[in-house]
């Protein structure tokens, strides 16, 4: 086996870096993964997550880490609710009946980060995952590579893999092409005891999902198992709109002063989520790598994720992009087909990028037409049985998606650009 003997540095204890962890022990690999977290336990992990059936969890499948996840999804969870901006629900997935099941192509069952993590920390050989190694540099020597961390230690790898998320330090090894802005930004918020802090929006919330549309505006409300539930506001916004706009995201009074404000078209049944004093706020200016990049393959540290492809969350495909990269760079590392390590990175990369560069595209969309005038209706066609209007709705999907950058292509534009104005 080409990795054999080889010490593997996986930089990044995010999904996409456990599961190539795991993935890679499965075949005897050699396998560290620095984490810059001190503990597994130190960061409150963000939303809950539905998993694909072809990738995230198709990478479980070869993880052997079905029934470890079949125990701890949470069924029901990925139900949605659309409203309009005064929580008018237009569509209830709760009042339907459940018609998907394990091993359907459109079955997205849901999972609390926290306990995907715990599933594939639990995984691994004891010991793998060295937290507090927060990354600083990494320098080749000779055929290997030299890492330090923040906290002095260092250490040597022969192969490096750059899991380390949308401000990955490994990026900057491998490639210079940046991500662009879309013009959008988020601000994320948690609720710990969601039904005393937000009784109204726990009750509409009903264990599921609330996606909310006005005015060129989103709210996503999800639940979580522990009683909490996360949740983000989406809008146009100028790219350092975070830092410009002199709100302290720490001040929850500041914040909702902001929201009032901004979202001052929606009903005051929101305002609740802003209100209890120990709920967290993150703004998130939203990036996206552009769907074209490509990068001459280095002979022995390459990326996966958020790290390669990062991109807003609006099609919901990040984690199970890179729980599939974890799969496909798995197996491309440990196929005897290929002649040395290079040539299977290469192979990987031509995959993950193509593969990019498709799913990027319907997630640009999916940030753009969600944050326009008719997203409700948009929303609603999609699900409606009116085959009109939802021929109406592909033929706009299929201008985006397919049209507009075969045009850019043709007239040498670059996807570099803002995609919202
Ligand atoms: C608000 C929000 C909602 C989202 N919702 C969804 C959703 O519903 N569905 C979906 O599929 N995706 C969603 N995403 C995207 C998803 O979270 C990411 O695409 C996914 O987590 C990427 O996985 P990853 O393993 O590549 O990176 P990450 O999950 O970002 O993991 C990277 C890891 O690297 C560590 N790290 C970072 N820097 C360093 C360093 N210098 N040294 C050492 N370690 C480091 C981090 O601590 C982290 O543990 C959402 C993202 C956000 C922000």
């Amino acid at each position: 086996m080409m990795i054999k003997n080889k010490k593997i540095a996986i930089v990044g204890g995010g999904p996409g870096g456990l599961t190539l962890a795991r993935l890679l022990q499965l075949k005897g690999a050699n396998v560290k993964v620095y984490e810059r977290d001190i503990d597994k336990d130190v960061r409150i992990q963000g939303g809950a997550l539905d998993l694909h059936t072809e990738s995230g969890l198709a990478a479980l499948t070869r993880a052997g880490l079905m029934d470890e996840f079949r125990a701890r999804y949470r069924p029901g969870a990925e139900k949605m609710r659309v409203m309009d901006n005064q929580a008018k629900i237009y569509i209830d997935q709760h009042a339907e009946k459940d018609t998907e099941t394990f091993g359907d192509k459109h079955h997205r069952p849901e999972i609390d980060r926290g306990p995907l993590r715990d599933i594939l920390l639990g995984s691994l050989d004891p010991g793998t995952v060295v937290w507090d190694s927060h990354i600083l540099s990494v320098e080749p020597v000779q055929d290997s590579w030299k890492l330090t961390f923040q906290n002095g230690n260092t250490d040597t790898a022969d192969i490096v893999i750059g899991a380390d998320g949308a401000n990955s330090k490994i990026r900057a090894v491998v490639t210079d092409i940046k991500p662009f802005w879309t013009g959008i930004t988020m601000v994320e918020g948690s609720i710990k005891d969601a039904e005393k802090t937000a009784p109204t929006i726990h009750k509409l919330l009903k264990g599921g999902k609330i996606f909310a549309f006005g005015n060129e505006k989103t709210l996503i409300v999800s639940s979580k198992g522990d009683g909490s539930f996360g949740f983000t506001t989406a809008c146009k916004t100028d790219e350092y709109w975070h830092k410009e706009s002199g709100i302290d995201f720490k001040d929850n009074k500041q914040v909702l002063a902001w929201f009032k404000a901004e979202f001052s078209e929606w009903g005051s049944v929101w305002h609740e989520l802003f209100a209890g004093e120990n709920t967290l706020f993150i703004p998130r200016p939203q990036y996206c790598m552009p769907l074209d990049q490509k990068w001459e393959t280095r002979s022995n540290i390459t990326l996966l994720g958020d790290a390669a492809h990062w991109m807003p969350p609006f099609a919901g495909e990040g984690v199970n992009m890179a729980m599939l990269d974890a799969l496909e760079l798995s197996e491309a590392l440990t196929d005897p087909a290929f002649a040395d390590i290079q040539t299977a990175i290469a192979s990987y990369e031509k995959g993950m990028l193509k593969r990019f560069s498709k799913i990027g595209q319907g997630t640009l969309f999916n940030t753009e037409w969600m944050h326009q005038p008719d997203a409700l209706d948009d929303m609603l066609t999609m699900f409606s049985t009116n085959i009109v209007k939802q021929a109406r709705f592909v033929s706009k999907m299929f201008i985006h998606v397919t049209l507009v950058p075969f045009v850019r292509k043709v007239a040498g534009l670059s996807p570099k650009q803002t995609v919202l104005t």
